[in-house]
Formats: C-alpha cells, structure tokens, sequence
C-alpha cells in the first residue's frame, strides 16, 4: 500500500501527458510557453479569480507574495506554527519576523482570537498578552499581514481573518498550498485573502511532476507585480527591472502535465471525498482516534487524512502496528516552527503555543489519495481497531 498513489492516476492519462510533452518538444518554448497562460487561465477560472500567475514553487509564490507587500526588515507578518517551514521560512529570508499564534485544536488552522490578541500584544509590546518574538524588544516591529495555512486541505477561518485584517489594517496571504480544490462558504480555496498562493509539488492535491506553483488574486496591480517579481523584476522587456525579483517561473514542461493532470481533477476531488467518506464510518467505531471535524459549508481538498492519537505513546503503538502490516503512515508536523532551530532567534519558548505543541505530539496521517480501495481501508480500521 502507498501513502499517496500517483502511479494509477498516470494510468488513466499516460496518453494525455505524452500528447503534451510531446508539443511541447515539438514548439520549443521551453520557457514561459504557451502552456502557461493557457493553465492560468483554466486554474483562475476554476478557483473563480481575476489573476493567476504560475510560479517555480509554492514557496516562491508565497515569497513573491510577500515581495508584492515590499515586506521586509521591521515587519511583522502573523501565522501558524503547525504548518510547513516555507510558510514561514520565507517571512524569515526576507528579514521580516515571523509572529506566531496558535490554532484551533479542532481545525489545526490559525485561531482568530489569538490573532486578533497577538495583534494588540505587538502593538502595545505586551508579551502578556499573546507570547512574542524577542526580536520585537530591540527593533519595534510594525504589524503587517498575515498568512492564513489551509492545513490538510481545510481552508482557515478567513471570515473572521479578513475581518480581523480590516479593522487592524493587514493584508490577508492564503496558503492554500495543501487546499487547491477545496472549499469554504461557497468559494474556492485560493480565492481567500489579497493574493491565495498554492503548491503543484508532487503529493499536493493537484501535483505535477517536479516542482511549480501558483499566486492567485483579483488585484489587478498585484498580479501585475507579481509577474514583474517571477522574471527577476521586469519592466516592460526583459532588460529593463524595475524591482528586484527572482526567477520565478513555472516551468512550461510542468504546466503541460498540470494541463492533463487538471481535466480530471474535479472528478478526483470527489473521489478524495468519498475516501474521507468510508474512513470517518469505518474508524468512527475505534474512541481512541479523534477524526477530522469540517465545519459546516466547508470542504477540504483532503491533502491528508490525518487523526489524532490519544497521547504519544499510543500513537507511537498505533503507527507501529500500521507498519507491522505493511500500511505506512506520517507525521504532520512532529515539530511545530517555534520550536525549530531556524527559529531560535525569535526566542520562542516551549509552552508559548500549547495547542500546537500537544497537536504534534498526538497527530499522525492515514493513506489518502482519490485511488485508494475500501479494501486497503477497511485493513487499515481493523488494524487500528484492534489497538
Ligand atoms: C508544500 C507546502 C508549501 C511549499 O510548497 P513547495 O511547492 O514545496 O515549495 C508551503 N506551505 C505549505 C502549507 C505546504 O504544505
């Protein structure tokens, strides 16, 4: 049994994909093709957004995100400890701080009280209030945005994230890197926020076959900037820059496959479903498992099934059994970002944001991809059952 099982989805369109790697050799724009703008333009239909524009990775459209903002040394950018390091990594590279505020023990997406309370505590410099990065004692640090994560696939809470940027003046990043095809309130994941950002790393929900990623917004300047940031700043030509950018570009090899790949993503979404589906009947039985909990008018992406152990222990008891039977599992994340030693700096200590730290003591991923078969599930429940 695989984690994700990319192999039967090649299957059904090995064809596809030939027929466009194969014009892609045959024109010869190895770089920015026509593919591109043909993918942008199916992908910002889709998420129901004005702009897309394909970048090199999700990091990199979470970076050129942040670039558009001119974020830099004195800014600070709020988000999720319990996410992937690139979240914040990229706020890090580019000597902005990171200010972290814990999330909801059932979503595992950002709190919006404790973003609202994180937002007085930098304004009034009170640690009491909400924990802080030391970096903040030495160089005041002005509130700037936030990047909400749409964690597993489940969009955040960006009703009360927007509101709560309005009132305090931030602007809102999605990243909607595990959340691509997801949906919350009747819109689709990318479409939250100033500018949504997603992955088409591999294992992502809609993946290709290296890395590439996407900045989505109905900003007309924003877009305009953040096509200027992927081709190192441009201007009006290539030689002419008039801001400092990065090379940035989705590769157009990449977007050939994301074109095959995206006529049946929608069908796999549902089928993403359906496997979410037979696992909450099937583990629901077993107390010692909290399943995951989607709120009403939400639907994640289910980049990952992931269910949370009573304690350490017995998720360590439970992952073993799983691989006694050949069934493999994963931890997302073992460790959350302030406890990491890229982190260090920031002064953050053990204890500041509990939810996280007991969340990534007790959370483990099942199997999930659109292929997997109820009988590959229900041996999965049984060996869970019988811990
Ligand atoms: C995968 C991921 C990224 C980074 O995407 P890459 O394409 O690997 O650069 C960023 N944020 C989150 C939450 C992710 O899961």
């Amino acid at each position: 049994m695989q984690f994700i099982d990319l192999a039967v989805q090649q299957k059904r369109i090995k064809d596809k994909i030939d027929a466009n790697i194969a014009a892609i050799l045959d024109h010869g724009k190895y770089i920015m093709g026509p593919e591109i703008g043909i993918l942008e333009k199916r992908l910002a239909d889709y998420v129901g957004v004005k702009h897309a524009i394909g970048c090199a990775s999700g990091t990199d459209a979470l970076l050129m995100a942040l670039l558009a903002y001119q974020i830099g040394p004195g800014d600070a950018v709020f988000t999720s400890p319990f996410t992937f390091i690139a979240t914040a990594e990229v706020i890090s590279l580019l000597g902005a701080t990171p200010v972290f505020v814990d999330i909801d023990p059932k979503s595992f997406n950002i709190d919006p009280a404790k973003l609202d309370r994180a937002v007085s505590a930098l304004i009034s410099n009170d640690s009491d209030i909400h924990p802080l990065p030391i970096a903040n004692n030495p160089l005041p640090i002005t509130p700037k945005g936030v990047i909400g994560v749409d964690l597993f696939g489940l969009p955040a809470d960006y009703s009360r994230i927007d509101t709560i940027a309005e009132e305090r003046g931030l602007f809102v990043i999605e990243d909607a890197a595990q959340s691509f095809g997801g949906e919350a309130n009747g819109k689709m994941a990318c479409s939250y926020g100033n500018i949504g950002c997603t992955s088409f790393f591999p294992a992502k929900p809609l993946g290709c076959y290296g890395d590439g990623g996407m900045c989505f917004s109905g900003d007309d300047e924003l877009a305009e900037i953040m096509k200027s940031l992927r081709v190192h700043g441009k201007g009006h030509h290539k030689y002419d820059n008039v801001r400092i950018g990065v090379n940035g570009r989705l590769d157009t090899f990449q977007a050939g496959i994301l074109l095959a790949k995206f006529d049946i993503f929608p069908e796999e979404i549902e089928l993403r479903q359906q496997v979410a589906n037979r696992y909450a009947s099937l583990l629901n039985a077993h107390s010692n498992l909290q399943l995951p909990a989607i709120p009403r008018d939400y639907k994640s992406a289910w980049a990952q099934y992931s269910v949370l152990a009573a304690d350490e222990t017995q998720r360590t008891d439970l992952q073993n059994k799983l691989k006694v039977a050949d069934i493999p599992s994963a931890i997302y994340y073992p460790k959350p970002l302030h406890l990491q030693n890229a982190f260090s700096d920031l002064g953050y200590r053990k204890g500041d944001f509990p939810i996280s730290e007991e969340i990534s003591r007790r959370i483990f991923s099942l199997p999930m991809h659109p292929y997997l078969a109820e009988e590959d599930q229900q041996k999965i429940s049984a060996v869970i059952g019988n811990g």
